[in-house]
């Protein structure tokens, strides 16, 4: 009988859910759907009500996409007026609302949901399906971020695993967790690079190792590049060799569209393993009532071609990143591939090519996340087992009149770190401050994290903006007794002013981009080719 409870390791993932475990000091990960390590994180109401998740959810998405719910983790976290926001819901097929907090919720089957609710679902089946593979009841689990997470996101994901019945005792950075998974116990003095690009996101990382140290020297990536994008330019390909073959553009009919779209994806995975595919989708379409089959043959080499940009994107932010680090490629002792889409061949050969080295062997793309949540979990029931040294990637800052947006602390500023501010003296009653997180000179463009309310007699007083190991933000401020306390966040709704404020900016830029170009066609059509999952 193991006397220590097991904490579950949680890759909560925009595209795939993946949960490990540690017994007799080795991680593994659990089958969580139908025999796969990975659950699609997917949620959806199913015609008859019954909430379903994982393969059986992204299944019915062609035949009911507004009740099939996927890249929550996209939203997580975020205020409903948001550019992010904006952006994303003109590409999900679902919709998305304003929750009662200022953030998003969903219509799901009729009923209204938040998204760290929707995540839930997602993470109570994995704890379900964990606790019956184990045999026994879990309760502790830590979960896996990107290190690029606000506070507030970081926070939505805590709530996420509480809802789901978990006491989460640590977020980490996926970067760290990838980190640990290869480095744990090892004894490395290193720096080494984690390239992870998923289904719609590409995240890059430099650590450094010393022994059980991991430190995370800095990071980067593009919110914007992911698995989604190689699939679209396979979509596009097989709709204008279609066309030429036939004339006919399936671009206009969404069942079709979205049979091209998963065959994409296949071929896609495929073309990791194998030279040749040949996409066949039998009676894609009819003409003069006689069904048209679509056969089109697609080589790794003509993949390569389609997407070699997009791969060479990720290198250009590698080499950003070296560049601000002061670094040069063999610097790096170790570079490891995590997420799906770097396992395409042309990824692993551009990373020989970059690095002069071949990417470390051993380290799962799909599974080291969680297994390095879940080495960490074992970890924080002994005295200083890992020390994480983490950096802050994002910076946290107030809002100044006129909507400018001052920085508070710093991006890559090592945690946990503090640093404290005067407070503007009160002319009359409370003093507010907003706080936002983010890289931008203007508020609008940066998240939103609350509204501090100070007592008039904190006016000119000092205020303390502290950031944990895990990354999220305690205030203090000193009263005229100077005595410190804690304040929490006033509001996490957005105020009014903030709302009104918002709305004009954004009314104002839409303005300005519709004299530019031309709206271009929504619906459907985009929400099945932009994103998924991603
Ligand atoms: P996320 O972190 O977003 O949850 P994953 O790491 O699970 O994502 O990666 C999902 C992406 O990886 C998808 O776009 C999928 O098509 C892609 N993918 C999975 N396996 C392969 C493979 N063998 N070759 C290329 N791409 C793959
Ligand atoms: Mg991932």
């Amino acid at each position: 009988m193991s006397a220590k409870p097991i904490t579950l390791g949680v890759d909560f993932g925009t595209t795939n859910t993946c949960v490990a475990y540690v017994k007799g000091k080795v991680p593994r990960c659990v089958p969580t759907d139908k025999g796969s390590l990975v659950l699609p994180s997917v949620v959806a109401k199913s015609t008859k009500g019954e909430l379903l998740v994982g393969n059986v959810a992204k299944d019915q998405m062609v035949t009911n996409p507004k009740n099939t719910v996927y890249g929550v983790k996209r939203l997580i976290g975020r205020q409903f007026r948001s550019k992010t926001v904006e952006e994303l819901r003109k590409y999900f097929s679902y919709e998305i609302v304003e929750g009662e907090d200022g953030g998003c919720a969903v219509n799901l089957g009729g009923t209204v949901q938040s998204i760290p609710e929707v995540s839930s679902h997602i993470l109570s089946h994995c704890k379900k399906v964990s606790e019956a593979f184990l045999e026994e009841p879990i309760e502790d689990a830590v979960i896996a971020v990107p290190a690029y997470f606000t506070d507030s996101q970081r926070a939505a994901v805590k709530e996420a695993g509480k809802l789901a019945g978990f006491n989460v005792k640590r977020i980490i950075n996926e970067p760290t967790a990838a980190a640990l998974a290869y480095g744990f116990n090892r004894g490395f003095d290193q720096k080494i690079l984690v390239y992870d690009m998923g289904g719609g996101t590409f995240d890059v990382s430099i650590l450094q190792l010393h022994g059980n140290v991991f430190e995370v020297v800095a990071t980067g990536g593009d919110t914007f590049l992911g698995g989604v994008d190689f699939d679209n330019r396979i979509i596009d390909y097989v709709l204008e060799e279609f066309r030429r073959q036939t004339r006919i553009d399936l671009a206009t009919s969404p069942i079709a569209l979205q049979r091209i779209k998963s065959a994409s994806e296949t071929t896609k995975i495929d073309l990791s393993m194998m030279a040749n595919v040949m996409i066949e989708l039998p009676y894609i379409e009819s003409r003069r009532g006689k069904p048209v089959d679509l056969r089109i043959a697609l080589s790794r080499e003509k993949l390569n071609a389609l997407t070699g940009d997009l791969v060479d994107r990720t290198f250009q932010v590698v080499g950003n990143l070296l560049a601000e680090e002061s670094l040069r490629p063999t610097d790096l002792r170790e570079v490891l591939l995590v997420g799906g889409q770097s396992r395409m061949p042309l990824v692993q050969g551009k990373t020989h090519q970059y690095f002069g080295k071949l990417p470390r062997k051993g380290v799962h793309p799909d599974e080291s996340v969680a297994l390095g949540a879940a080495l960490l979990g074992e970890s924080l029931h002994e005295e200083d087992a890992v020390t994480l040294v983490d950096v802050l990637s994002v910076p946290i800052g107030i809002a100044l009149p006129g909507g400018r947006f001052r920085r508070i602390i710093e991006k890559n500023a090592s945690i946990p770190t503090a640093k404290s501010f005067r407070l503007p003296p009160a002319k009359s009653g409370d003093v507010e401050l907003d706080v936002f997180q983010g890289e931008a000179e203007q508020i609008v463009d940066n998240e939103y994290l609350g509204t501090l309310r100070f007592a008039p007699d904190l006016g000119g007083r000092k205020v303390t903006f502290q950031v944990d190991e895990e990354c999220m933000l305690r205030v203090t401020a000193e009263g005229t007794t100077g005595a410190a306390r804690e304040v929490l966040l006033a509001t996490k709704d957005t105020p009014q002013s903030l709302k009104e404020a918002w709305n004009e900016e954004m009314a104002r830029r839409a303005a300005e981009q519709s004299a530019a170009e031309p709206p271009r066609g929504g619906g459907l059509f985009a929400s099945i080719r932009r994103i998924w999952g991603g």
